[in-house]
């Protein structure tokens, strides 16, 4: 007896007409045709099947903030920094639980079931924490929450910021963040490096950094992280964000980073999520604006919105296999290209084996001529030939 039972579901990895048993919130089997009785049943029809999406970089202290205490004329980084300091002196707990709250709810209706989030510790009274805390608390049950000690202001710009930030990780934050560019000489930049990876490493913490978030081709702190990644001994546990200055490097000096970074062992995340909690928004903005067209880079995006960010919080039994978490959506396209390109409804999304959000397929009736129809967007993707 399995508590849900998913029939002829398609896997990320092309596998069709698969069945997917679960019993106490964990993935028991998958495989073609499974036998046995289950509380609930849900026919996929063929759509996609998926592990939930994960968004690896947010700032949900600030979310759903825009207009406050004015709108971001110029749209540029800085007046966004500028216009967040205006607003933070005014920030309550109550006021940050709120707006983190509903997009949380947001999130999960569009399967997004884990998030790793910056929060800024460069206020001392520290509500944006206290806040984030409460929400990573309330949202546990359906959303796992990640949070980074993220000091916006620099980590030695202002004097109370290193004892801010350590208070926040003795509250409870789980990641050491950091913004080297965004101090005040190079010199104090490669310092807060140093410094934090020092943090992480006595505290047996995962770091991740904004780094080289500038047009500017000497900044070049991303390759500090990786040294001191390596000495500190932090493989596999560091992420550097953001480094859009990488595109204004020279070719030669790319070419040296890219080993030292490889040895390093993070994954590189150069987009925004543009606030509509959809991380297929993302992966379809990319295909665009990389030029990621061909049919492996796709698989790649995909991957770069599940697996990879999975494996960067270092999510435990995640995945569809046996033995992981009962976590999944299905969505209404037929492979994973389909789901780039179409953004579809998120028919179910289930966490721990219960399902926690439906939409409604997508269906338009015809009336052509007197001949009735229905359009389902998912019917459209290109079919094998047998
Ligand atoms: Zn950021």
């Amino acid at each position: 007896m399995f508590d849900l039972l998913i029939r002829g579901a398609t896997l990320p990895d092309g596998r069709r007409n698969q069945d997917v048993a679960v019993r106490d919130g964990r993935i028991v089997d998958i495989a073609l045709g499974i036998e046995g009785q289950a509380a609930e049943i849900i026919e996929a029809e063929g759509h996609l099947l998926s592990p939930p999406f994960v968004d690896p970089h947010f700032h949900m202290d600030a979310t759903l903030s825009l207009g406050q205490p004015r709108m971001n004329l110029s749209g540029t980084l800085l007046e966004g920094i500028a216009l967040w300091g205006e607003l933070r002196p005014s920030l309550t707990r109550e006021a940050v639980v709120e707006r983190a709250l509903r997009y949380c709810d947001l999130a999960v209706s569009k399967g997004l079931l884990a998030v790793r989030t910056h929060v800024d510790v460069s206020d001392p009274r520290l509500v944006t924490v206290e806040g984030l805390l409460e929400v990573r608390e309330r949202v546990a049950p359906y959303l796992d929450l990640q949070l980074v000690a993220f000091p916006q202001d620099g980590y030695y710009r202002s004097p109370q910021v290193a004892a801010a930030l350590s208070r926040a990780l003795d509250m409870g934050v789980d990641v050491v963040g950091g913004i080297p560019h965004f101090e005040r000489t190079m010199e104090d930049g490669r310092a807060s490096i140093e410094a934090l990876c020092r943090i992480a490493a006595e505290r047996g913490l995962r770091v991740d950094m904004h780094c080289d978030e500038t047009d500017d081709p000497l900044s070049r702190h991303v390759e500090t992280l990786a040294a001191q990644t390596v000495r500190f001994g932090l493989q596999g546990r560091v992420a550097g964000s953001h480094l859009t200055s990488m595109h204004s490097m020279d070719n030669y000096y790319v070419s040296k980073l890219l080993p030292l970074v490889a040895e390093q062992d993070c994954v590189l995340d150069p987009w925004y999520a543009m606030g509509s909690g959809d991380m297929l928004d993302v992966a379809h903005m990319a295909v665009h604006a990389t030029q990621m067209g061909s049919v492996a880079d796709k698989k790649a995006l995909f991957d770069a919105i599940t697996v990879v960010p999975a494996r960067l919080l270092g999510l435990t039994d995640y995945g569809l296999e046996p033995g992981c978490h009962a976590d999944m959506v299905l969505l209404q396209a037929r492979d994973t290209t389909e789901a780039i390109r179409l953004r579809p409804n998120r028919l179910k999304v289930i966490r721990r084996g219960k399902v926690i959000a439906e939409t409604p397929p997508e269906r338009s009736r015809l009336s052509l001529d007197g001949r009735p129809g229905a359009v389902d967007p998912s019917d459209y993707a290109p079919k094998a030939m047998s």
